[in-house]
């Protein structure tokens, strides 16, 4: 089973993709995770990356996809897998169909407005020492900076100011209708609404889920 997680920056696919791991125990492929730790350790990939995700740009389609494919061939997505910030663009979508021809698989769109997007990310901050991300709309750490959970201090992503949000939107509206077409025509495409509470959001995500999953296990009794 594939589940992939669209929408725009800051919408909440990855907390959303965490719940959906903990819940049905898939693991979260994060294309953004993977290029920032690829940054961090300084590989080829990641000195490639670099400059293109400070400017809000996408990375190319070649480097996501195998580093992309290199992670869902691993045992642990055997039975299935849930992607966040992958496929972006076309190609990677028909990419993605030729690694992996998955018979189940549904698209959630986490629909959010582009001004509450620049609001949310501009109060994002991750924590240096254990990654933990605050919003600050949300609830202010009780030191000023300070992460409330291992003390390292709270850092605003490079792309995550506010003149790079802007571009970031730009660049992910160019590519999303392709996409939601591409879904569309496929018959797994659903779109929920962003502008929730994360628990009640989540609920949305999981009678989408149960229901593919319903779909899933009968037509496995029908064969
Ligand atoms: P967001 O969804 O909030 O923009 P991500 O963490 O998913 O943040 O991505 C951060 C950056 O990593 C993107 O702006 C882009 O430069 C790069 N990136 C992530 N996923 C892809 C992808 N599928 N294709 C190309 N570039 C990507």
């Amino acid at each position: 089973m594939r589940i992939i997680l669209m929408g725009a920056p800051g919408s909440g696919k990855g907390t959303q993709g965490d719940f959906i791991t903990r819940k049905f125990g898939f693991p979260k492929i994060s294309s953004g995770d993977l290029l920032r730790q690829a940054v961090i350790d300084n590989t080829p990939l990641g000195r490639e990356a670099e400059a293109v995700m400070k400017r809000g740009d996408l990375v190319s389609d070649h480097v996501v996809i195998g580093m992309i494919k290199e992670r869902i061939e691993k045992e642990d997505c055997q039975h299935g897998y849930i992607l966040d910030g992958f496929p972006r663009t076309l190609s990677q979508a028909l990419a993605l169909e030729k690694m992996s021809p998955e018979e189940a698989e549904i698209v959630i769109d986490i629909h959010l407005d582009d001004n509450v997007v620049i609001d949310r990310i501009s109060a994002r901050r991750i924590c240096s020492g254990c990654n933990h991300i605050f919003n600050l709309l949300l609830k202010s750490p009780e030191h000023k900076g300070i992460c409330e959970n291992c003390g390292g201090t709270l850092l605003q992503r490079a792309d995550d100011k506010p003149e790079v949000i802007k571009d970031r939107l730009k660049v992910y509206h160019e590519q999303r209708e392709t996409l939601v077409e591409f879904y569309k025509e496929k018959n797994v495409y659903a779109c929920v609404e962003g502008d929730a509470d994360r628990e009640d959001l989540f609920e949305s995500i999981c009678s989408l889920l149960d229901r593919t999953v319903e779909h899933v296990i009968k037509d496995d009794m029908v064969q």
